[in-house]
């Protein structure tokens, strides 16, 4: 490979979109312009509830005031630990306005993830639920450089109160100022402060952490607004679309791919709290979406619902999945009870701004021959991916290597690590840690983590690649594969199932099943059958806690 005006992929786009680097600093900018052109159109809309342009301008410019009068200044950071609740985007947008960083923090997280994360950051004001603030994070923050405590109450602004997933009562605190009401309390125009450069940090991203500590990725604001409005561009969706928020917003895929392009995009962002398949299908029906983005375990929870029908996905003119393998087993099932709509893969990381490759829209991924690989897409424009031995040299098409990726959306570096910014991102060209391969037309495959690879008796076994045959399984609804100690082999494969509603399988049968579609090395010896495997918020199953709990 010799630069990027050669590479293969460049011809899955127009001459226009090659030469679009026309993007502004920050998805702050793309919204304040949509607000001005359509101050009326509905920004957010949350069951029955809904912010428009203005509404959502006027109290983030509140929270901005709020924040900016007790002492938060320019380069300060805000955790924001909430679901896919409206307050999430007001304190998003209010600390980009108030010149800060915000820290998504995952709402899962427990006492000691919260404290690592709050004291790394150094991060001096956090928004999180009255609930979770009532039972832990009010202590864990007294003992963290935290000094502006707010709380949100996820039933307000919507009048349904959907108990599954809003349940329980209302706990107001006396020592934490509800969001909404600190942001109407402090109304008037936003802090005197310039709008964000391209450079400033817009995300601290604390890595989900399928291994190791969590790191803080610094998202520039020029690095999520390339992606988001790239997103714009290449999906162009009708104005008025409303893009549902599948993935959560504290992750890179929802930050990036939903709410930053629905706000610079001028659509609406359809908020429904937390992945609760039956709520996200109720959602499609109300709101009708033209897109939406998630990782493939939601899809495959989707499809196990007996209820979905093709009316659900007939408003979706693109639909996508990311953040995680997609099975090529799942995109045929999906269209086969989706209308026919295409599920279409897309490849990306925290320390890329979410997607760095997708399938473009019009185009299906191909499935490599050999491998039965499903590619995750050709990479954008303005993007280079390389595919790279350990001495950081290119290998050629169809070889396996490390996947590298340089382009506009690629973080500086991590907070406060200047030694893992180094190794990770060797003269700005990130190191993604994932096994790949790319064919000559361009397009890219993800084999697997680098680190998950097996050693069976010396021979390389990519789990991916055995969950992929499980996943053809008719009775198998979700997979995972992990290497186990063996005395003989050194390590020997081992696979986890769930099993789709109403479906009998006996592990031996399973076993065989596999046996007979793969290499003698590659076949679990072992198949263990588990009413669901445990998953990350994002939905990437932890093959990790698989292989702690196989010994
Ligand atoms: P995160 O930083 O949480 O977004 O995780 C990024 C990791 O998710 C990547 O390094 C990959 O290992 C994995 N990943 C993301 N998208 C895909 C995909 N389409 N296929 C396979 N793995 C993926």
């Amino acid at each position: 490979m010799t630069g990027y005006a050669d590479q293969p992929w460049l011809r899955f786009f127009t001459e226009e979109q090659r030469q679009d680097r026309d993007f502004p600093p920050s998805v702050l900018h793309g919204f304040l312009a949509r607000a001005a052109d359509h101050p009326e159109r509905r920004a957010l809309a949350y069951f029955d509830g809904a912010l428009t342009y203005a509404e959502l301008d006027g109290l983030s410019d509140g929270l901005a005031r709020h924040l900016a009068d007790r002492g938060f200044a320019a380069g300060d950071r805000l955790a924001v630990m909430l679901q896919n609740v409206p307050q999430f985007v007001v304190a998003l947008l209010a600390v980009w306005k108030a010149g800060g960083a915000a820290v998504p923090v995952n709402p899962m997280y427990k006492r000691d993830e919260l404290a690592h994360i709050l004291a790394d950051a150094g991060a001096t004001a956090l928004v999180c639920s009255e609930r979770a603030w009532a039972e832990y994070v009010r202590e864990t923050a007294a003992q963290s450089p935290v000094r502006i405590a707010l709380t949100a109450c996820e039933r307000d602004l919507q009048t349904r109160d959907d108990a599954r997933v809003l349940a329980g009562p209302r706990m107001p605190a006396d020592d934490a100022e509800d969001v909404l009401a600190a942001a109407r309390a402090a109304a008037g125009p936003r802090p005197h402060l310039p709008l964000p450069t391209a450079g400033d940090t817009a995300l601290i991203s604390y890595t989900s952490g399928t291994s190791g500590r969590p790191k803080g990725a610094l998202n520039t604001h020029g690095n999520i607004s390339f992606n988001a409005h790239r997103q714009v561009r290449v999906q162009a969706l009708p104005a008025d679309s409303a893009v549902f928020a599948l993935a959560p917003l504290f992750h890179i895929t929802g930050m990036v791919c939903e709410l930053s392009a629905a706000l610079a995009g001028g659509h609406t962002l359809v908020l429904a709290h937390r992945f609760e398949p039956g709520v996200v299908l109720d959602a499609f029906r109300e709101h009708r979406p033209a897109y939406t983005v998630g990782p493939a375990t939601a899809y495959m929870a989707l499809l196990a619902r007996p209820d979905a029908t093709p009316a659900d996905f007939a408003s979706f003119r693109l639909i996508s999945s990311g953040g995680a393998p997609l099975p090529p087993a799942v995109v045929e099932a999906f269209r086969a009870r989706a209308g026919g709509l295409y599920l279409a893969n897309g490849y990306g990381l925290t320390e890329c701004a979410a997607p760095c490759a997708s399938v473009p829209p019009g185009y299906e991924a191909p499935v490599d021959a050999e491998s039965g690989t499903l590619a995750v897409g050709v990479p954008g424009p303005g993007t280079m991916v390389r595919i790279v031995d350990d001495d950081g040299a290119d290998v050629p098409f169809g070889e396996t290597g490390e996947i590298a990726v340089s382009g506009p959306m690629v973080v500086p570096g991590y907070w406060n690590q200047p030694e893992a910014s180094r190794t990770a991102l060797p003269g700005g060209e990130l190191r993604t840690g994932d096994i790949g391969f790319m064919d000559t037309e361009g397009w890219l495959y993800v084999v697997d983590r680098k680190k998950d690879m097996i050693n069976a008796s010396g021979f390389k076994v990519w789990p991916r690649e055995v969950e992929d045959v499980l996943y053809t399984h008719p009775a198998v609804r979700e997979a995972a594969v992990v290497g186990v100690a063996d005395s003989y082999r050194g390590e020997s494969v081992k696979a986890f199932v769930s099993l789709r509603p109403g479906a009998i399988a006996e592990p031996s049968e399973i076993v065989a099943y596999c046996r007979e579609r793969l290499a003698a090395y590659k076949y679990p010896r072992e198949v263990e059958v588990l009413p669901d495997l445990p998953k990350t918020a994002t939905g990437k199953i932890l093959r990790r806690e698989l292989k702690a709990a196989a010994g």
